[in-house]
């Protein structure tokens, strides 16, 4: 079978289209064939060596895919040959302290697709028959790929983390990408009021257009200063972050008193300064967040299959363009996700 493989970190220029042999299903595992494949950022990073994942090579690509069942292990019961699947990005232990208590998301020592098994960058992969979500009938394989990765981050960060509430304000930033696109439409499907923030007015007006209600161009406005005129000086409860560098202290400053800011990345700069006097006399809140529950994924489905949220596909391209469509993503010109299909 393709799997798109690195031998070495580095630029889009080190994904090879490979041909390796097809992975078989032990006991309590399935095999899946690969309809489609999300990219995300992560990815820019594993690929680059900058991830603080262990990478191995050769290195499989991609953690996030939807396809079909075509093999079954031993010993799994429950699931069919042909059932459309969309495997939790994490395989977790299922015995630590923190899966026992519904937060499997950190799981002391779990597996992940790609770095514990295949990737998802190919054209079939192996997992524990645990890690399997269903797909909705009426959602699509490339939808699907649009899915898990996106809404199920938003939705643990704005909900089980931020604890975001009906009626309460919330600023995301960079509207444009996967996440950012997906907390914009559950946090108004919520009846929060959402501001949100973006490097180009087409990204701002297709985000008003799922529901968002201020706008701030990036490139050319204060992101604090709008916040603070839009919510008459307050500032807003929840900032929902994944950007990191400038944009967090932007984001500190846009809080409200008692406010909570969310993050999940740190792209732009992993490390930051702030200013801690002001952070503490306001009696503020910054809350990290990682992956999503199994359960927050099905939740999401639900929505999506009822017409609630709309997975966003920008573009999809065949496994054999996979540098071209990495090579989009990192010139940041897609609204929602795109994903790779086979
Ligand atoms: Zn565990």
């Amino acid at each position: 079978m393709k799997a798109v493989r690195i031998h070495e970190f580095g630029n889009a220029d080190v994904l090879k289209i490979d041909e390796i042999d097809e992975p078989k299903a032990g006991p309590g595992e399935v095999t899946i064939a690969i309809k489609a494949s999300g990219l995300n950022h992560l990815d820019v990073d594993v690929r680059e060596g900058i991830s603080r994942f262990p990478v191995s090579f050769p290195h499989t690509m991609g953690i996030e895919v939807a396809g079909d069942i075509i093999e079954i292990g031993d010993g799994v019961e429950g699931w069919s040959i042909g059932d459309r699947v969309n495997p939790y990005v994490m395989a977790p232990c299922e015995r630590c302290e923190f899966c026992r208590t519904g937060r499997e998301s950190i799981c002391v020592q779990p597996g992940f697709i790609s770095f514990s098994t295949g990737g998802g960058y190919a054209e079939q992969v192996v997992v524990k028959a645990g890690q399997l979500i269903k797909i909705p009938d009426s959602v699509s394989y490339e939808e699907a790929a649009a899915t898990q990765v996106a809404f199920g981050t938003a939705w643990h960060m704005l909900f089980a983390r931020g604890r975001l509430s009906a009626g309460e304000s919330v600023l995301v930033n960079a509207v444009g990408s996967g996440i950012g696109s997906a907390a914009v439409q559950l946090a108004r499907h919520l009846g929060a009021l959402v501001i949100g923030n973006a490097s180009s007015q087409e990204k701002l007006d297709r985000a008003m257009e799922l529901g968002m209600d201020f706008g701030i161009n990036r490139l050319d406005e204060d992101i604090a200063a709008r916040v603070m005129e839009i919510t008459d000086g307050r500032g807003v409860d929840l900032v929902f972050e994944h950007v990191g560098g400038e944009m967090f202290q932007a984001s500190l400053d846009s809080m409200s008193k008692d406010g909570r800011l969310v993050t999940c990345g740190g792209h732009a700069g992993e490390v930051v300064d702030f200013d801690i006097i002001p952070f503490f006399r306001a009696q503020k809140s910054v809350i990290g967040s990682f992956v999503y529950t199994r359960q927050e994924v099905d939740r999401c489905y639900e929505l999506a299959a009822r017409g609630a949220i709309k997975p966003l596909v920008h573009a999809a391209f065949p496994l054999e363009e996979v540098a071209d469509a990495m090579r989009m993503m990192e010139r940041r010109e897609q609204f929602g996700k795109i994903v790779l299909t086979s």
